[in-house]
């Protein structure tokens, strides 16, 4: 299982900080001033911009679900927070979380903008922050700097009388909105006219489909999952979830994402054959009845627009570039760039992995750039570097302006609560059993891993590094 990681890094360090800053690298290259390209104009408005569209999130939705009654909305962030400077909001996010003490705990994702992490007393990825959470009890908010899902969680996961506090109701995920619950739904109803009666057992005592959900999804999947005999996986624990869900289904529907899914069960010996994907907006996803008999993994039609980015063609580069280098990439990539990187593994794996190398080693990274570039400024031992040359920030979780953070601490100076995430508990009841399955399912004794394949589990991830790290002085 996952563990938390404190914030332990110094952060009064303004050389380390402006160098693991992607807002000044984006600053820099909109403005002119320094050569490089970002992945969409979009990045150099400021966040408030979108303030002023439809509420499209709520608590426990995906954007192309109904959003519950009652759900906060953003609306305009006030004016002294928009024309605040830098300094202005630093010190003012300092002085209200003094003024708050124990009774605040601010979680910072990995992906998180460096302005903002710098405030957080736990960073992680978005299951650790969860429960990192809970080692704060006497909090009365838990003010989770990420997006929708993840707060979602961390509601679901914290007590009762605890609020969980989004910054930006317009922090979003787009894997996660690629599924939402009437599509899954119609798929599901779809499926039991392919295999019958999902419910009944084969001679193995397995039923014909089991639901996966990756925890970038939202809660209400979470909850559909939970009630429909599935688990929740992170991309720590993606090939303990699978055994767990191959123990009691004769297949899987995994979603929302494909690559996720895909890399996984390939590691694991799965041939590609047998994982159809399935596309929401064609009759049986896309497949023939055929195909989804045959099927061991059904693969929805979702991705990471970041993780998307990184190409084999960058990695062929980089070795050419940096000889002896290591490539280490997420597993939300497409499946040739997996499959060509020396090594795979959730955040926290590549965190890990980067610790426990030895000094001078040189890393290319295929994941989000805000933890890219932090790891860089926090590793100066090493050379790293972001596969994709183009600076591509995940631009939803971007939104979280350290204006939105000072804004919701002084509310809770001032005794209001805004922009609470609250999951409904006719949702939360099911989703909850969906990632206590999670919680419970155990790695299995040995898993068939492929060479050239590495889908590390956060406790491989020492182990892992130094074989990447062998391997690598090897080669
Ligand atoms: S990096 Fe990708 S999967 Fe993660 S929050 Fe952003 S859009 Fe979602």
């Amino acid at each position: 299982m996952s563990t938390t990681l404190p914030v332990t890094t110094p952060r009064s360090d303004d050389a380390t900080r402006a160098a693991a800053s992607v807002d000044r690298s984006i600053r820099l290259i909109t403005a002119g001033a320094t050569r490089g390209e970002t992945c969409t104009p979009d990045l150099a408005k400021g966040p408030w911009e979108f303030d002023r569209g439809p509420a499209g999130y709520g608590p426990g939705s995906s954007m192309g679900d109904v959003i519950p009654t009652g759900s906060p909305r953003q609306g305009a962030l006030p004016e002294e927070y928009r024309r605040a400077s830098d300094a202005e909001l630093d010190e003012r996010i300092r002085a209200a979380k003094a003024t708050l003490g124990d009774r605040v705990v601010v979680l910072g994702h990995f992906y998180q903008r460096d302005e903002v992490v710098q405030h957080a007393d736990f960073t992680g990825d978005s299951f650790q922050l969860a429960n990192a959470a809970k080692t704060r009890p006497d909090a009365e908010a838990i003010v989770f700097c990420g997006v929708h899902f993840m707060a979602e969680t961390a509601d679901m996961l914290s007590r009762p009388d605890q609020a969980v506090i989004l910054p930006n109701l317009a922090a979003g995920c787009s894997m996660a909105d690629m599924a939402d619950t009437s599509s899954v739904e119609e798929c599901w109803e779809q499926l039991e006219e392919v295999y019958g009666d999902l419910t009944a057992t084969d001679a193995d005592g397995r039923v014909p489909v089991i639901p996966v959900t990756y925890m970038n999804s939202s809660a209400a999947l979470k909850g559909f999952v939970g009630r429909n005999g599935g688990i929740v996986c992170t991309s720590s624990n993606a090939t303990t979830v699978l055994e767990w869900a191959f123990e009691r289904g004769q297949r899987v529907l995994f979603f929302p994402d494909q690559h996720l899914g895909r890399n996984t069960a390939k590691a694991m010996g799965v041939p590609l054959e047998a994982m159809p994907m399935w596309n929401p907006r064609k009759p049986l996803g896309g497949s023939t009845t055929a195909e989804l008999e045959d099927a061991r993994v059904i693969l929805w039609h979702g991705f990471c627009s970041v993780h998307k980015r990184f190409t084999v063609d960058q990695i062929e580069r980089a070795r050419a570039d940096h000889p002896g280098v290591q490539v280490i990439v997420h597993p939300e990539c497409p499946m040739p760039v997996v499959d060509a990187a020396d090594a795979s593994g959730s955040t926290d794996f590549i965190v890990k992995a980067i610790q426990a190398a030895p000094a001078g080693s040189t890393f290319a990274i295929g994941t989000e750039i805000n933890l890219v570039q932090r790891l860089a400024a926090e590793h100066p031992e090493h050379e790293i570097f972001c596969l994709d040359p183009v600076v591509c920030p995940c631009s939803t979780m971007y939104r979280i302006h350290p204006g939105y953070l000072a804004w919701v601490l002084e509310e809770l100076v001032a005794g209001r609560v805004v922009n609470r995430i609250e999951v409904a508990e006719d949702v939360a009841e099911p989703a909850r059993v969906a990632l206590e399955r999670m919680l419970a399912a155990k790695p299995p004794a040995s898993v068939p891993v492929p060479a050239g394949s590495t889908i590390a589990a956060a406790g491989d991830a020492a182990a892992a590094a130094a074989d990447v790290a062998a391997s690598a002085v090897g080669a």
